[in-house]
């Protein structure tokens, strides 16, 4: 049996879609960005937070624990530190105690690109030290040390995902959603935070779930997943602009980075999972079209 914390979400329910189609999977999730329609049929679901419910009780049968529960919003630093600290490392500490009082198997991990910050060499392999410049980026450091240390001390088989921004339809955050609400409010005009000249990594949804799977049957522990190449916030305006035929005049916030916390480029190497056999069918210029199409046609 097999628990998705965080299964009502846009990863995670995705993810689950996947697994229920060959095992029994329970979704814990407490919908505060999931969406109960969310869930696939034939899961379980469980309404509970991570950060305070009996896990070891709604864990008690499960061998495989992918925890993606997190606070996702990466933009809202400083604002948001308090629920970074609670939701990603108290949350994560109350999910590995329960794989450890459950005698869960394996533990699959979502962390982030952000981990690596913004003086990383790019590509950037699993290898690099991570140096993070966020408060979620360096809560997500935090819980992967967690998961590694209840790993090693307690036996629990880890995998640690470091995903580049995932994206597609259910995604209701991220440049593409942005700009498209942006756009539906003043046609006319679209601003875009920092100069524009940020380039970072973009996979499709359907992708980064096929290299998800790929990954937890994986024997390394640490797995990038992106799309291996990247494009700017420029080009991303130009695309998402096309798609709703409009020509709108530019503005920029100006500076190199979007938000304090930001990191201005980020493209991962994902030779190591290349070379499990997993490859991405879109870049990241597909990947943008296709969201941008798929969010506008679901409107
Ligand atoms: P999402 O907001 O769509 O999904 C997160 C889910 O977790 C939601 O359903 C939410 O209701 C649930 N949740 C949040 N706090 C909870 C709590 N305390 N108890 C129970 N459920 C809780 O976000 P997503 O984009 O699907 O992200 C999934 C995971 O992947 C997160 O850990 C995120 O940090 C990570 N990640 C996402 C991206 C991306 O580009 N989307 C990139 C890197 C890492």
């Amino acid at each position: 049996m097999i628990a998705v914390t965080g299964g009502a979400g846009f990863i995670g329910s995705r993810l689950a879609e996947r697994l229920v189609e060959e095992n029994e999977v329970i979704v814990v999730d407490n919908l505060s960005s999931g969406k109960k329609e969310n869930i696939p049929e034939g899961a379980e679901f469980v309404e509970k937070d991570i950060k305070n419910a009996e896990l070891d009780v709604i864990f008690d049968k499960v061998d495989t624990v992918f925890h993606f529960a997190a606070n996702p919003k990466v933009n809202t630093f400083p604002d948001d530190r308090g629920k970074d600290f609670e939701e990603n490392l108290v949350g994560t500490k109350n999910v590995l105690d329960a794989c450890v009082d459950a005698d869960v198997e394996e533990l699959v991990f979502a962390s982030s690109s952000v981990v690596y910050g913004e003086n990383a060499e790019i590509p950037t392999p699993e290898t690099h030290e991570i140096d993070p410049i966020s408060m979620y980026a360096a809560t997500k450091c935090g819980a992967e040390h967690m998961c590694q240390v209840y790993s090693q001390i307690f036996g629990i088989d880890l995998t640690v995902l470091r995903y580049a921004n995932i994206i597609g339809p259910r995604n209701q955050k991220g440049v593409i959603w942005d700009f498209i609400h942006k756009l539906e409010e003043s046609s006319e005009e679209l601003e875009i935070l920092g100069n524009g000249k940020q380039r970072k990594s973009y996979l499709y949804i359907s992708d980064a779930v096929d290299a998800t799977l790929e990954a937890w049957k994986s024997p390394e522990t640490v797995y990038n997943i992106g799309s291996g190449d990247a494009v700017s916030v420029d080009k991303i305006a130009e695309i998402v602009s096309d798609e709703m035929s409009l020509n709108p005049e530019l503005s920029y916030t100006g500076g190199e980075k979007g938000w304090k916390g930001d990191v201005p480029e980020m493209r991962l190497s994902i030779e190591k999972l290349k070379n499990e056999g997993w490859s991405p069918e879109g870049n990241s210029v597909e990947s943008v079209r296709k969201t941008a199409r798929r969010l506008l046609e679901n409107r």
